[in-house]
């Protein structure tokens, strides 16, 4: 067997500081990033019928979690759009919260998350809403709630709001000025290039976002998905090297 704990192990210690995901208070070891102020506001949070005014003719009756406003805000937007992937989970066990107040115990349901454009999905690291979806459907099996997700829709192309300042970012490797962050970035794609080849997939850029704090979660998603591959004992010996050597460099 793997020493898989030892490599989480290194992992999760080589973290950058971490930023609470709710109200950006900075902590050392957050559960899923977010503090415990942070967590006791989403957790207070019930699920509720809300409506638009006016709402448009054959609306279906509309449930959300909580008003757009504070750690619920903030920790969307930093699974969306700052790359804390991490939160996919937390947040889709809110998510489960909301569908399990607005469908009947016992009846199935279907999720079909609103899919990313192809090219906002390579620079999110995969589709956010359709992994939100995914966890949230997972809880409510776990709760005995038969759920699944479903694609029927596709996106079609268009600008999208995440930009990578990938020209600086070459100047500043050509001129051998390369910052920690940049070290642990190419540990998080060494590692996605080693869970792609596990999984026999093609092999995918991992987004260098603006936010240096993303990187611990860039790290834990790309770890996880590398211990989901099941990679033979000699791949993970190779992602502990990896690590080693990029702890070395710091
Ligand atoms: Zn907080």
């Amino acid at each position: 067997m793997p020493d898989v704990g030892g490599l989480w192990a290194d992992l999760t210690d080589l973290v950058l500081p971490a930023v609470c995901a709710g109200c950006r208070d900075r902590r050392p070891a957050l559960r899923h990033g977010v503090c415990p102020g942070c967590v006791a506001e989403l957790d207070a949070l019930r699920p509720r019928e809300v409506r638009p005014d006016p709402a448009p003719p054959g609306l279906p009756p509309c449930l959300a979690l909580g008003p757009y406003v504070g750690p619920l805000r903030e920790t969307l937007l930093a699974y969306k759009d700052h790359g804390r992937h991490g939160l996919a989970r937390p947040l889709g066990a809110l998510l489960a919260e909301v569908v399990a107040a607005a469908v009947a115990p016992g009846r199935p349901v279907v999720l079909v998350p609103v899919p990313d454009t192809a090219a906002a999905a390579r620079a999110r690291y995969g589709d956010h809403l359709d992994r939100l979806a995914r966890h949230c459907a997972a809880r409510l099996r776990r709760a005995g709630r038969p759920a699944r997700v479903r694609r029927p829709l596709r996106a079609l192309p268009r600008p999208d709001s995440v930009t990578l300042d990938s020209a600086g970012r070459a100047a500043a490797a050509e001129s051998g000025n390369v910052s920690r962050a940049d070290l642990v970035h190419r540990l998080v794609q060494e590692i996605a290039n080693l869970a792609a080849d596990a999984e026999g997939q093609p092999r995918r850029t991992v987004p260098r976002l603006d936010n240096d704090l993303a990187l611990p979660d860039q790290l834990r998603v790309v770890a996880a998905d590398l211990v989901a591959a099941a990679p033979p004992a000699e791949v993970l010996a190779r992602a502990a090297a990896e690590v080693t050597a990029t702890r070395g460099a710091l």
